[in-house]
Parts: C-alpha cells; sequence; structure tokens
C-alpha cells in the first residue's frame, strides 16, 4: 500500500493529469477562440505539470533544478490559473502581476538563508497558492450578470483549496520539517499530493464546464432576444409572464398590450428601414417608462406587452395613460424625416383566482380593440365586466 502510494507514484500521476488536461483545454481553446481563458488554463496546467516533474525528480537531478525551477513551475501555474479565471470574469490583470510570484520565488532562492529552509520554502510556496486560489475564488463569486451553473461550485472548491494551503502553512510554522534531499514521504505530503491529483481534475473539469454554460447562456440569450428592439421576444415575454402570473404574490397584476397606430402608413411614408427606426424608439421608450419589475416583450411587428406585477387596474391606467402620452410627444427621426407615432393600449386585470396568461392578454386585447375602434392613441382598461378609462 505504502509503495503503491508512494509521493513519486502520486507525482507521476499528477503530472500524467496535469499534461492531459493541459493538452485538453488547449484543444477546447482552439475550437473556442473566443475563450481566452481556455488557452491560459491550458498552458497553466502544462506548466504546471513540468514543474511537478521536476520537482518529483529530486534527489535525481541538482536541487537547483528540483527547488528553484520546479517550484517556480509550479508557482508560476497558479498565477496564470488565476489570471485565466480572472479573464473569464471580465477582470484585467497585467502579466506582471502573473509573473511576480514565480520571479519572487526565483529573487528568494538566490537568499541561502530561504533555499535551505524547509519551513519557509513551505509557507512562501503555500501563501502563493492560497493567494492565487482565494483571488480566482473571489473573483468567480462576485461575478453578475451571468446565469453560469458552475460558477459558484467553482468558486468554493478554489476557496477550499486556499484553505488546504493555510492548513499547510500551520505545520511548519509550528515546528521544524526535518530537511531531505528525497521527496519526503511523510502521510500529509502524500495528502497534499492526493489533494493536488483531485484539485487538476476537478479544475480542470470545472473550467471546461464554466466555457459550456457561458456559451449556452449567450445561445439563451439570443433566442430571448429580439433582433431588431434588443427587447425580449414573444416567447422571453410569454415564459416570464407565466411564471409571474402563477406566482400569487405578484396580485395584483395588470396586462398591458400597446399597438402602434397606422404603422402601415409610416412604412409607407419612410420605408421598412424607417419603419424599423420607428419601432426600436418606441420599443426603447417603452422600456424606459415601465419599472424594473415589470416584464416587457415585442409579441408581435408593431405590437408589445407589459406585465406589471403588485398594481391596481388604476395605476395602470395611470402608467398607461402617461405611456401613451409620452409616445404622442415623441418626435423621431427615421429615414431623413421626423415622425410622430401614436399607440393604443389595452389593459387588464388579474385580482386572484387561477389567473391563466392568455385569457389575461384575450382580455387585454379586446380593450386595444376598443381603443382601435374609438378612435386610437387612447388607453382603455377594465376589470372584468368593468370598464375603468377610455
Ligand atoms: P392599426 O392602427 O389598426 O394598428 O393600423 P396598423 O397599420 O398599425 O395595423 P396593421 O396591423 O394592419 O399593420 C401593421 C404593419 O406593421 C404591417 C407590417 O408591414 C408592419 N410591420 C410589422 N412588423 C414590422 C417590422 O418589423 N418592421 C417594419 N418596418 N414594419 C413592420
Ligand atoms: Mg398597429
Ligand atoms: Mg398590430
Amino acid at each position: 500500500m505504502h509503495e503503491f502510494l508512494s509521493p513519486r507514484t502520486i507525482a507521476l500521476a499528477v503530472v500524467l493529469i496535469a499534461l492531459t488536461t493541459g493538452a485538453l483545454l488547449l484543444v477546447s481553446a482552439r475550437q473556442n477562440s473566443d475563450q481566452k481563458s481556455l488557452a491560459t488554463w491550458g498552458v497553466a496546467n502544462i506548466l504546471g505539470g513540468i514543474g511537478v516533474c521536476i520537482v518529483a525528480l529530486r534527489g535525481f537531478v541538482p536541487d537547483i533544478f528540483s527547488i528553484v525551477i520546479g517550484n517556480a513551475l509550479i508557482i508560476l501555474s497558479y498565477s496564470l490559473n488565476a489570471k485565466g479565471t480572472l479573464d473569464f470574469c471580465h477582470r484585467k490583470v497585467g502579466w506582471a502581476w502573473v509573473a511576480a510570484p514565480a520571479g519572487l520565488w526565483l529573487a528568494l532562492s538566490f537568499w541561502p538563508a530561504f533555499i535551505s529552509s524547509v519551513e519557509w520554502r513551505l509557507i512562501v510556496g503555500s501563501a502563493f497558492v492560497t493567494a492565487a486560489s482565494f483571488t480566482a475564488a473571489f473573483a468567480l463569486w462576485t461575478l453578475k450578470d451571468e446565469h453560469l451553473v458552475t460558477r459558484k461550485p467553482a468558486a468554493f472548491w478554489l476557496f477550499c483549496h486556499g484553505c488546504i494551503f493555510v492548513i499547510r502553512m500551520i505545520p511548519p510554522l509550528l515546528s521544524t520539517v526535518p530537511a531531505s534531499s528525497e521527496i519526503t514521504a511523510s502521510p500529509l505530503v502524500t495528502l497534499i499530493m492526493v489533494e493536488s491529483l483531485v484539485h487538476i481534475t476537478l479544475i480542470s473539469f470545472l473550467q471546461l464546464s464554466l466555457i459550456k454554460d457561458r456559451a449556452e447562456e449567450r445561445y439563451r440569450r439570443v433566442a430571448e432576444t429580439d433582433v431588431l428592439t434588443g427587447q425580449p421576444n414573444r416567447r422571453a415575454f410569454m415564459e416570464r409572464a407565466d411564471k409571474l402570473v402563477r406566482e400569487s404574490d405578484h396580485w395584483p397584476a395588470c396586462m398591458l398590450v400597446i399597438d402602434v397606430d397606422r404603422f402601415k402608413s409610416i412604412n409607407d411614408s419612410v420605408g421598412h428601414a424607417g419603419g424599423d427606426a420607428v419601432l426600436v424608439k418606441v420599443a426603447e421608450t417603452i422600456r424606459a417608462h415601465l419599472r424594473p419589475t415589470d416584464t416587457f416583450g415585442r409579441i408581435g411587428g408593431e405590437e408589445f406587452a407589459a406585465l406589471l406585477p403588485n398594481t391596481t387596474l388604476q395605476s395602470a391606467a395611470v402608467l398607461a395613460e402617461g405611456l401613451r402620452a409620452r409616445i404622442a410627444g415623441l418626435a423621431i427621426h427615421a429615414a431623413g424625416e421626423t415622425v410622430h407615432v401614436s399607440i393604443s393600449i389595452g389593459v387588464s386585470a388579474v385580482a386572484g383566482g387561477k389567473p391563466d396568461l392568455d385569457h389575461l392578454i384575450d382580455r387585454a386585447d379586446a380593450c386595444l380593440y376598443e381603443a382601435k375602434r374609438t378612435g386610437r392613441n387612447r388607453v382603455v382598461a377594465r376589470e372584468d365586466g368593468m370598464r375603468l378609462a377610455g
């Protein structure tokens, strides 16, 4: 058992895993050329693998290689790994910061008191690993505005890995560690090396997974966004609105269906591209008029919808009237002309019971139809059976 788990055997496994995962990350980097982190992580693993290999050759190669160069490569590998993660999190980090820890290690190696002290080497080396791991963990933990399933598990693991190296600093701080010309076979060393094996395997898997999460998030956003206006499309609106009406803590809620008046004639006068520009401006104005908690989307050609949670029919009618007036007051520049538009709005409300989104939209649509029929550029709001404003 002891033979099987000799430090050199585990070191060999660490080297093989680091090189294999490094190569895998580099292959993946070629396929995802917009994700620079993959290449950085790949190179980090390969340098780390070479570093561990040199450290494990202790006794066979001069100490200058195994202690100084081998560990410098491992430290550089950690810094590079952290840089890859920081890049992934859109945080800029200069190459000087990446090179600094390994450079400091090399500089310290010229100091005989440092190089002959196993304790200080362990403390300084572990401090670099901890700093790199905590930095990467923090960057991932605080990454906002992206729904990445792997983000928190990866941050948590990096934090744990950093903590393990904090613990690693305790024995050399408390007592002297016997110097040896071999890599030591103490249970602690074995444990740390097994942990490294787990770390490299796990972190590489998590890194590939982060990239996959980001790609999926991008596809999801594209699938939910209307190409012309950049607002949520019909599908996204329906999904979000459906979720909202099912959750009773948003009641009373109101549905607004908004349609641009006589849009065909706008297209006729300024052309289709001009009409597009008008739609973009109208969509922007509606979104700006709504509250951040309101769900909004383009549900048809020149038709928009908004679901206002925790809003009475009275307040929704006031908001809709403000919106109508705001759009009517716009002077939109499209195709070299100044265009004036108006909108008609139908408003329906859900007070409780078992609200059905389609029913809510149908009722708002009926109000919209009435607004069109009775002259356009107006708001019609109605609770079931009760007309409120017109
Ligand atoms: P109403 O007041 O009754 O709503 O009149 P309208 O002309 O707005 O109604 P209608 O629904 O008959 O016409 C809508 C027009 O909107 C028809 C279509 O060509 C145009 N349209 C739909 N989608 C787009 C788009 O993405 N860009 C542009 N430029 N026009 C669009
Ligand atoms: Mg219209
Ligand atoms: Mg229409």
